[in-house]
């Protein structure tokens, strides 16, 4: 498979933009090689500027859980094009979909639309802290919830990826707010509550972690978590990732959880930028311009990010068969992948949870980020690029969850686990 188009636009993107991307993973650099420049979806697949046909597995890091340019989607799109792109003033849609976001969250009273899940997050937090009057947040090693200052800390997706979980640029004054604990270690978090419980504003966790890879939540961890809640800490589930997509109403359906804020992102958004934060009404009034936590945006509510995440979510509503069916293609894939794999002696370990799914090259099992870290990234590469050069998109790197829509079948398990022999 040839891509000297897409190499080509590498090369100049490199000149003008740093590490030619506007995000690092999509760089390619954990596994080498140059990206793909993707010009055309349909579907569960997606064509380059070389006129390559690749099963996409990345599906734009989530959000397109109907898969590439759904027609329901393109049309409400399309429509709310015509009256203009952006007025910067409410509109109908916006609350339209909060309504959609309040009947996936039953907990969720009140709702403020933003634009990226990073917002989303940065947000949460400022509620949290402005809400308790405390400065301490906790986060898990190796979960990732965007690029806001002091949550850069130990993070997971990109930065673990290129090896900087911390970044740069971040003063030791944010971080030193920041409690990092490994997920999944309840004692670890309870023994951290007795001893400092009440200076701790809020708990940000992924509710199932996608961005050290998949990593499950533990019943006694997601007990520890909701314990939190007797030193008056906040309990933020960051479901930017999970929301609309383990069910419709994302983890916190799937697992009973009860968050006082959730943040929703991707699958809210269909495609198109749109982010939210969430909760209980007490909480949710100190926002501006109800109260004294600040928090604003040009294009919050966009709407045509609004149509987009509204057909999105109106069609996923309409058909509960669709998660069954995420479910089956998952379950199918998972099945197939360990098949292979151990018929050929790869040792691996597949975590799933419906259609997010990631597989280690390490003996199980993973359940933390240090044993996330044990799988052999240098094989992962090999799986990477014997994967792609046959024409499976899988993510660009060992500690990202793999994605299925609802436009993956039984074809397409088939199609990728031919390619996989032929890697292995
Ligand atoms: C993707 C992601 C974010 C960040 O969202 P952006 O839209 O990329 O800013 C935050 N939290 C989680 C769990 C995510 O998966």
């Amino acid at each position: 498979m040839e891509r000297p188009i897409s190499e080509a636009y590498f090369q100049e993107a490199g000149r003008h933009i740093p590490g030619g991307v506007s995000s690092p993973v999509r760089a390619f650099k954990a596994v080498g090689g140059t990206p793909p420049y993707l010009v055309r979806g349909e579907g569960a697949y997606v064509w380059d500027v070389d006129g390559n046909r690749y099963l996409d597995y990345v599906l734009s890091w989530g959000p397109l859980i109907l898969g590439h340019a759904h027609p329901r989607v393109l049309a409400r799109v399309r429509e709310v094009m015509e009256g203009g792109l952006t007025f910067g003033a409410p509109h109908p849609l916006e609350v339209a979909l909060a309504k959609k976001v309040k009947a996936a969250y039953p907990g969720v009273e009140l709702v403020r639309f933003v634009s990226s899940g990073t917002e989303a997050t940065m947000s949460a937090l400022r509620l949290a802290r402005g809400y308790t009057g405390r400065d301490l947040i906790v986060k898990f090693r190796g979960n990732y919830h965007g690029h806001a200052d002091g949550l850069l800390v130990e993070a997971g997706s990109g930065a673990l990826t290129l090896g900087v979980p911390s970044s740069a640029g971040v003063p030791e004054a944010y971080a030193r707010l920041t409690l990092v604990l490994e997920y999944n270690d309840a004692e670890g978090l309870r023994e951290v509550l007795r001893r400092r419980g009440e200076e701790i504003a809020a708990i940000i966790f992924e509710p199932v972690v996608g961005n050290a890879g998949v990593l499950v939540p533990t019943e006694d961890f997601l007990k520890a978590l909701h314990e939190a809640r007797e030193f008056g800490v906040l309990l933020i589930a960051d479901e930017v990732m999970t929301g609309f997509r383990l069910a419709f109403g994302g983890a916190t359906e799937l697992f009973g959880l009860k968050p006082d804020l959730v943040t929703l992102g991707k699958v809210l958004g269909g495609g198109l930028p749109a982010a939210a934060y969430g909760g209980r009404r007490e909480v949710m009034e100190r926002v501006a311009p109800l109260g004294p936590v600040y928090q604003a945006g040009t294009l919050s509510g966009n709407p045509l990010a609004m149509a987009s995440g509204l057909a999105t979510l109106e069609i996923l509503e309409a058909d509960p068969g669709l998660y069954a069916h995420l479910e089956a293609v998952g379950a199918r894939l998972e099945a197939g992948l360990r098949e292979v794999l151990t018929r050929k002696g790869v040792p691996h370990t597949i975590n799933r949870v419906g259609s997010m799914l990631t597989v280690f090259f390490t003996e199980g099992p993973v359940r933390t980020f240090a044993e996330a870290r044990r799988t052999d990234t240098e094989l992962f590469k090999r799986f990477f690029h014997g994967l792609l050069s046959r024409g499976v998109y899988w993510p660009p790197s060992n500690f990202e969850a793999a994605f299925l829509s609802t436009a993956h079948g039984e074809e397409e398990v088939a199609r990728t686990l031919e390619a996989l022999e032929g890697a292995l």
